[in-house]
């Protein structure tokens, strides 16, 4: 039977829940299950306000519209991201500059963000690549030092920790997602974390298209209307009953996938060692939240030749982002660096096949057969 790369998993009261939102009469936003939901993010991982949105995009929107990033302003982030890390930023006029990963872990290189900070730059975005925290220790204090606001796009993030303090709970605002191929789903969907009180009270406007409607429902002000810019950022109570199955569910969710991913690991260490192929790394300062497990092939001919052996045995493995430095959008506005690190992850990394009802066993017993 051919194994694919992800496939979403369902815990079975998604459709009761959504039946329940339906009969409670009220399925636009920020009714009963969006309420569960984003109690349920504050208290667990002590996020200072959880706003549900309809998308990761969606929250990074908004982080960088309550950055009141303008144009030319400069955000740094890495340049092995998802495309929407940068878009949030660009809509705003925004001139990103690509900072280069690890040469041993696809996250940004915090040693080398201060050469890259100037009087223009306003913020930094940081990637949790495979739910693995970025070295937010010397973030947070260069941040500091040159007063600069910290986004977390910690898409891929949740439930995981750094030094104890779970992920999107330490720069100033943070964003995760909800799609289909992440760890809880609700199709599309995501959530803005902020922990800055600076930024709440505008958040919630941001989210409620520009008016004070929230302030209003909670009794602060007797009337609501338009106070600033926003958008439509809120999901319907129909998403939110669907994430409420999932997070009933998060504990078992995460420890399944924790299991293929060090099954994986246990696994393929001496085929890896075989072949010249790195593992991905058990995360020593971080927590695992078994979001991605990844290898890094010696060479891009070597990941097309295992990709060509995994299809031969029905299973899907895929390769993950292209450079956004030297995307067709952005390379004639990139600075000209060479991020060397970045250009390797994109050749050379590959992605295993990670969901609930995984069978391992088979992917490891056909890779294992595979010598290159
Ligand atoms: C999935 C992902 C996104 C986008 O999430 P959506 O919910 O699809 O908008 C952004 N950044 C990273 C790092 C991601 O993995």
């Amino acid at each position: 039977m051919k194994i694919g790369f992800n496939k979403p998993y369902l815990t079975g009261q998604e459709t009761h829940y959504i039946e329940d939102a339906v009969k409670r009469g009220k399925i636009s936003g920020n009714g009963y299950y969006t309420k569960l939901c984003q109690d349920y993010f504050e208290n667990t991982f002590g996020f200072k306000k959880a706003l549900l949105t309809t998308s990761c995009t969606d929250a990074l929107e908004m982080c960088a519209m309550l950055a009141n990033i303008k144009q030319g302003d400069e955000v740094i982030m890495p340049s092995f991201t998802f495309v929407s890390t940068a878009i949030a930023f660009i809509r705003q006029g925004a001139n990103i500059v690509f900072a280069d990963s690890y040469s041993n872990n696809p996250n940004i290189d915090a040693t080398k963000i201060e050469t890259l900070i100037t009087s223009k730059t306003k913020a930094i975005v940081v990637v949790h690549y495979a739910g693995v925290s970025c070295d937010m220790d010397t973030i947070m204090s260069i941040a500091s030092r040159y007063n600069l606001i910290v986004i977390e796009d910690a898409a891929q993030a949740i439930s995981s920790k750094y030094k104890g303090k779970p992920l999107g709970s330490i720069g100033h605002m943070a964003a995760f997602s909800f799609h289909e191929t992440k760890n809880i789903i609700s199709g599309e969907g995501g959530l803005l974390t902020i922990n800055d009180d600076r930024f709440i009270n505008r958040a919630e406007i941001i989210w409620e298209k520009g008016t004070n409607r929230a302030e209003f429902f909670r009794g602060e002000v007797n009337k609501y209307g338009w106070v600033d810019t926003g958008s439509s950022f809120l999901p319907s109570e129909i998403i939110s009953a669907f994430l409420w199955a999932q997070i009933e569910n998060i504990d078992d969710i995460q420890n399944k996938r924790l299991a293929h991913w060090h099954y994986y690991h246990n696994h393929l260490n001496q085929w890896a060692n075989d072949n010249q192929i790195k593992i991905m790394p058990i995360p020593e300062k971080e927590t695992n939240n078994g979001h991605i497990f990844y290898l890094v092939c010696n060479s891009e001919q070597q990941r097309s030749d295992l990709i060509k052996h995994l299809k031969m045995c029905d299973i899907d493995a895929v390769f993950h982002y292209l450079s956004l430095h030297a995307s067709d959008y952005y390379k004639d506005r990139h600075d000209g660096r060479v991020l060397l690190n970045s250009d390797k992850f994109a050749n050379q990394l590959l992605r295993l096949p990670m969901f609930y009802e995984l069978d391992v066993e088979c992917v490891v017993n056909n890779i294992i057969t595979f010598n290159g």
